[in-house]
């Protein structure tokens, strides 16, 4: 590659041998199996909404290929934290430590509980919570009172600590959940993006007391809009089905609710195309997977980015390709999505960090510099599993 181009345009160059000429969007569904097959069948049965067998054959699907004892679905990823959190026993007044890096529906989940976003800082390595710093930070910030971690500056219950799989790359869930099991806090799993990701073997979203994933029309596999919560624990997902499906005693004609549930069961409609979308996963991976290998080489006679790649003892779903600045070229990076863009190549930055948004900014945070410095070096890439066309 010639040296007196600029980085973006080489950038623009390695993204073209990879995915040909624009315009290409950053991730879009692709429906090859038996989506319209099922959807028929489903509008046929009438059966389009809160009941159906569609939705009893997606969770038991979806167990089966998490390897989680339960699933249940619910009406969108948000949905499945907001009752995780509240099912793990996040109360009104708590605090819940989660990545600053992050969608904002994890710490918008944690608001509904009326508890409090408390922002941890994220690693390189797995783009993920830093275990490591995370433990000492609560060391020295936080006590134990009663069998509660208790934060020493607000005295506030820390109940919860939600870590994130970011763009499919599983977090250092070992690290975490000694952190956890040290200072007394739930542990419950962001696992929205990483369907299809494995750390050490066992499926993400697994490890944690319930984990919760995302069908949204952007991730691995759609159901338009759904969710599910995933957890080994009867009881908890006697409770989760109980409270989504609003709360409602099961009588042939009487409507009796024993508390206040909530109406976040997924239709019947969506979870048919869940069905035949997860029928297609399997092949979806490979896609992606073969994706990453062509970017990667693409990149690799470019310096100053690099390709991140799965972390050690980890099987990455690579829902989102991402390119990761070095941090003397981070000043690069908005030419660089400005070139991709106006070339065709959709490419985006990671999220504003939480605490930066407005209705998060008065909430406690822990050193964030490794949220900061990822935040301004990274770059999602065009990742849609069509872009690799699979061989019949
Ligand atoms: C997509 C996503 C969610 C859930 O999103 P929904 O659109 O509500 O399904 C939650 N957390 C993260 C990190 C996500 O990427």
């Amino acid at each position: 590659m010639s040296t007196s181009s600029t980085l973006a345009e080489q950038v623009v160059a390695a993204i073209r041998t990879v995915v040909g000429t624009g315009p290409v969007a950053l991730h879009e569904p692709s429906f090859a199996g038996n989506e319209w097959l099922y959807l028929k069948e489903c509008l046929d049965s009438t059966f389009v909404s809160s009941v159906g067998k569609f939705v009893d054959r997606f969770e038991l699907e979806l167990a089966a290929f998490t390897g989680a004892k339960y699933a249940i679905a619910v009406v969108n990823g948000t949905a499945a934290l907001h009752m995780a959190l509240k099912l793990a026993g996040v109360k009104v007044g708590d605090e819940v430590l989660i990545p600053a890096l992050t969608f904002v529906a994890t710490a918008n989940a944690v608001t509904y509980c009326g508890a409090t976003p408390h922002f941890i800082d994220s690693e390189p390595r797995t783009l993920g919570v830093d275990a490591a710093k995370l433990r000492d930070y609560l060391a020295s910030n936080t006590e134990q009172r009663g069998g509660q971690c208790v934060n020493r500056v607000t005295e506030r219950v820390i109940r919860a600590i939600v870590p994130m799989h970011t763009f499919g790359h599983p977090a250092d869930l070992n690290g975490l959940l000694a952190v956890a099991y040290d200072f007394n806090l739930v542990l419950v799993e962001d696992a929205a993006e990483s369907l299809g990701s494995y750390y050490r073997g066992q499926h993400t979203g697994t490890f944690g007391q319930m984990g919760t994933l995302s069908f949204n029309g952007n991730k691995t596999i759609t159901t338009g809009g759904g969710g599910a919560i995933l957890t080994n624990n009867l009881e908890l997902a006697r409770r989760a089905k109980h409270l989504t499906t609003t709360a409602k005693l099961p009588h042939a004609w009487e409507y009796r609710h024993d508390e206040i549930g909530y109406n976040y069961r997924l239709p019947n409609l969506n979870a048919a195309l869940g069905c035949a979308q997860l029928e297609q996963l399997p092949a979806m991976l490979s896609a992606k997977r073969e994706l990453s290998h062509r970017y990667h080489a693409a990149f690799a006679p470019v310096s100053g980015v690099k390709l991140i790649g799965e972390p050690e003892q980890c099987q990455s779903n690579y829902w989102l390709q991402t390119l990761m600045l070095d941090v003397e070229h981070a000043v690069q990076r908005d030419p660089i999505l400005k070139a991709t863009n106006e070339a065709g190549f959709m490419t985006r930055p990671v999220w504003i960090l939480m605490h930066e948004l407005p209705p998060f900014k008065d909430c406690p945070t822990m050193d964030l510099t490794g949220a900061q410095s990822l935040s301004q070096r990274l770059v999602n890439i065009p990742s849609s599993s069509s872009l690799v066309p699979v061989v019949p």
